[in-house]
Order: structure tokens, then C-alpha cells, then sequence
């Protein structure tokens, strides 16, 4: 018997209401009321394995800024986020860094790489 989830999409202001039947063993076995690409991929991979894009900040070794903006490039799996943070919370970085450049890679093995969403002069 397939289970039905309703998902808001949140890829654009239109929020569509799609649904998506899993089978019992999580196939998805049909997806309705998207209207785009990127609902229809969407949908059923927040009802198999949701996934967001992180952002927080981070310490800095530099006394005018003592800390910076980051975010994954990509996305991490939802139930890893804290633990992702968390990661990150124990960190200091260095100047200089430029926005894009990369502090950590693969965090905790997402596959994600944080970066730097601004500049860290020295
Ligand atoms: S399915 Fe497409 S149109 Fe609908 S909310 Fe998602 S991105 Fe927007």
C-alpha cells in the first residue's frame, strides 16, 4: 500500500502543494501537483532525505571582525545540521579569506563544503 506525503514546495514564492506516493519499501511511485523541474526533484527528496542549505557564522583569529558569515555550498542532510554546526562552533579561522574560499571541506561527510560568504581581511 503506498503512503501519501504532502509536501510545500519551498524552491519558489508559488509554495505549490505537491504530493508524492511512497511504496511501502520508499520507491516514489508517483508525484503530483508541481509545476516545474526543480518542485518535481524536490518533493521527493525532502519526503526520502530532506536536505538544507546551512548557514551560521564562524570565530575569527581577527580582533576588527571576530567573526564571519558561512554557508555549505550545496546542501546537508537536515538531521546532520546541528551537528554540522556544532562543528563549527569550535572553530577559529585566519586571515585572510576571501568570500567562496573554502574552511572546511566534506563537512562531517555530507559531500558539502562550507565557504565563506564574505571577505576576512587581515
Ligand atoms: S513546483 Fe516549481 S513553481 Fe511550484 S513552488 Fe516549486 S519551484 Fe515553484
Amino acid at each position: 500500500m503506498a503512503n501519501k506525503n504532502e509536501v510545500i514546495c519551498i524552491q519558489c514564492p508559488v509554495a505549490c502543494r505537491i504530493e508524492v506516493l511512497l511504496s511501502d519499501s520508499g520507491a516514489v511511485e508517483k508525484v503530483t501537483g508541481f509545476q516545474c523541474k526543480e518542485g518535481k526533484e524536490y518533493a521527493p527528496q525532502e519526503c526520502q532525505s530532506p536536505r538544507r542549505v546551512l548557514t551560521t557564522t564562524v570565530r575569527t583569529e581577527s580582533s576588527a571582525r571576530p567573526v564571519l558569515p558561512v554557508r555549505s555550498r550545496g546542501t546537508v542532510p537536515k538531521g546532520e545540521l546541528r551537528d554540522c554546526v556544532q562543528m563549527l562552533a569550535t572553530m577559529k579561522v585566519k586571515p585572510p579569506l576571501k568570500m567562496g574560499d573554502v574552511i572546511v571541506s566534506n563537512i562531517m561527510g555530507t559531500g558539502a563544503d562550507i565557504i565563506c560568504t564574505d571577505d576576512l581581511a587581515t
